[in-house]
């Protein structure tokens, strides 16, 4: 057997114990004589291992007590329709800042239900950096943004500042890569398989008071009301990724939680930047300040040579380094799960390559 580096942006790397782990409970978790996803989702086994996810998740975000976790399904994409749903329908309008290709999936949902107001967009710098400065409007019913962009490699470092209008973050590629305050944010949202687990799961936490209080009320499935009553077990949840996502929080917990995460992501991300900005063969386009810890676009300053180079990549262990389509070139996605070592190979080669190529 062998595990390559895999820089994939989603579904992402996964730590190798926990799939270890995953392999060994697989046909009889904690001798219940049954797989997870064998197990009834109402069963006391199920319960425990959801409880034990829902808890391990609130500890590592030091979620407060009045905000709902809510696992469900459907994406972040999905999200880009409920939000504007439940938190848009009924007011004056939603503001968005629009900072590349996922904002702009959810700004274009948002206006299938209310009036959105762009105030803040990095459009004038083809999406290089995060724009700040900006303020809501008033009556504004929350401010949407991305706190970063999976394709364009740019992240906020900084939580907004929104004073009382709630602040609404997709945090789909950055969720557990550093800690953060949730009594800042009104809603938050992530798909689960950039920084969490496997796909099909989706995470919102949500402070109480903007749940129900749309007008019109959604429909059923679209209402966080429903999801939030119903401990997220109105219809069968993800079980088998909520495990997974269980079992990732235990490694992130034994690694010392998100402050100990992010020194390591910083190391990794340090090691990738400072490499591609001591030489011209290689270019990332951000704004130094706003550069994402977790995906790292760069081009070749020869595009021919692309092919070759991912080529290469595969040879020496590292997949899924190509660029998307939108973009080119190439990106490396360093999620919890890729290690400091995994980077270091990653710059080895380059380094190699603009030996042969430069
Ligand atoms: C991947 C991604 C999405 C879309 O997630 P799906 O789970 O495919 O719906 C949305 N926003 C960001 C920032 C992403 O990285």
């Amino acid at each position: 057997m062998t595990r390559l580096f895999n820089f994939s942006a989603g579904p992402g790397v996964l730590p190798e114990t926990v799939l270890q782990q995953a392999a060994a409970e697989m046909l009889d978790w904690h001798g219940s004589g049954q797989s997870v996803m064998e197990m009834s989702h109402r069963g006391k086994e199920f319960i425990s291992i959801a409880e034990q996810t829902e808890a391990d998740l609130r500890e590592l975000l030091a979620v407060p007590s009045n905000y709902k976790v809510l696992f469900l399904q459907g994406g972040a994409t999905l999200q880009f329709e409920m939000v504007p749903q439940n938190l848009l329908a009924g007011h004056p309008s939603a503001d968005y800042i629009h900072t590349g290709e996922w904002a702009k999936k959810a700004i274009k949902e948002a206006k299938a239900v209310g009036k959105v107001n762009i105030i803040a967009s990095s459009e004038d710098r083809k999406f290089t950096y995060a724009p700040k400065g900006w303020t809501p409007t008033p009556g504004a019913a929350y401010v949407h943004y991305t706190a970063n962009e999976t394709i364009g490699g740019v992240e906020f470092h900084q939580t907004p500042d929104t004073g009382d209008t709630p602040l609404v973050c997709d945090m789909s590629s950055n969720i557990l890569s550093k800690p953060i305050d949730v009594s800042k944010y009104g809603l938050i949202y992530a798909g689960a398989q950039k920084n969490i687990g496997p796909a099909g799961l989706t995470i919102v936490i949500i402070r109480d008071d903007l749940i129900g209080k749309a007008n019109p009320t959604p429909s059923t499935m679209m209402n966080y009301k429903t999801h939030a009553d119903a401990d997220s077990m109105h219809n069968t949840p993800p079980t088998y990724a909520i495990y997974i996502a269980g079992l990732v929080f235990q490694w992130l917990k034994a690694k010392g939680g998100l402050a100990a995460m992010e020194q390591v992501n910083i190391a990794k991300a340090n090691t990738l930047y400072s490499y591609l900005d001591s030489t011209a063969f290689y270019n990332n386009p951000v704004e130094k300040a706003d550069r994402s810890l977790m995906n790292i676009p760069f081009t070749l300053k020869d595009e021919a040579l692309d092919e070759a180079f991912l080529a290469g990549a595969k040879k020496a262990g590292m997949l899924q380094l190509k660029g998307h389509r939108s973009v080119g070139g190439m990106r490396a996605s360093m999620y919890n799960a890729m290690s400091l070592e995994g980077v270091q190979h990653l710059v080895n080669y380059m380094r190699e390559f603009e030996k042969q190529h430069g």
